[in-house]
């Protein structure tokens, strides 16, 4: 079996990006308005095992690479020891909310608690932006807050899912330890736009796949990648486990979307 999603695999993606003339971007800095030339925005949602999160974040920082990097407000994720290092190496770090699905739908409670962590957050770093944390198992979409409330009233710049411009940004996730995990994804894929980019051969499955097609200038200026730092280990027994373990998830993911 080809080894694929370790953190060496890892490197060499960032590598060959910097080799193609990106340059990388924070969301905050996207939301702020630098917009302009072939640029990528690394996205990392630390769902659980933030000192992988710490691996990446130091891969990142000896390339002089800034990316940014969720935190859920639970105890898988949060670690604030971790949270003020990865800030510290000049990376942006915001709140990977799921609030909607914690307080059971209940959108003015869910907008109370988003506050609190959010405050919590600020405690120990700056915080520009928020993204959704996908809970595929939860009836509840989280984002669904802002239909009622005005994060920017929180001095939030933006949210990937509501305020990225897709018309021009490619999105590529690693949802699935594959990159058309879309597929099964209940909702870490992005509406309306998946169909054009598949005609337009920017569908890959493995990292290498991206590789290739960056060593042969096919990807588009401007690119989102999001990445699950748990998902990416040296090869040993916990990259084994993930592997096996998230086969059983995509199992279960798939039945979810079938019953949807
Ligand atoms: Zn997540």
């Amino acid at each position: 079996m080809k080894q694929d999603f370790t953190r060496n695999k890892y490197r060499q993606l960032l590598v060959i990006l910097q080799t193609g003339g990106y340059s990388f971007i924070t969301f905050a800095d996207y939301c702020k308005g630098e917009k302009e030339g072939r640029f990528v925005i690394l996205r990392h949602d630390v769902d659980l095992r933030p000192d992988f999160s710490l691996a990446t974040a130091k891969i990142e920082h000896e390339l002089g690479i800034r990316s940014v990097y969720y935190f859920r407000a639970v105890p898988e994720s949060w670690d604030e020891t971790i949270i003020k290092e990865i800030a510290s190496m000049g990376h942006e770090v915001g709140y990977h909310y799921e609030s909607l699905t914690t307080c059971s739908g209940n959108v003015e409670a869910a907008y109370d608690d988003f506050k609190k962590h959010l405050k919590e957050l600020r405690c120990l770093t700056a915080v520009e932006t928020i993204c959704m944390h996908g809970s595929p198992r939860s009836p509840y979409d989280s984002k669904d807050i802002w239909k009622s409330y005005d994060y920017k009233s929180l001095n939030i710049l933006g949210e990937p899912y509501l305020s990225t411009d897709f018309s021009k940004m490619l999105y590529l996730t690693d949802t699935g330890r594959r990159w058309d995990g879309y597929k099964a994804s209940v909702r870490d894929k992005i509406e309306g736009f998946q169909e054009e980019w598949n005609e337009k051969g920017w569908s890959f499955h493995s990292t290498d796949d991206i590789i290739e097609a960056l060593q042969e200038n096919r990807l588009p200026d401007c690119l989102m990648i999001t990445t699950h730092p748990q998902r990416w280990s040296d090869f040993d027994v916990s990259w084994l486990k993930e592997l096996i373990l998230q086969n059983i998830k995509n199992v279960v993911k798939r039945v979810i979307v079938t019953f949807k």
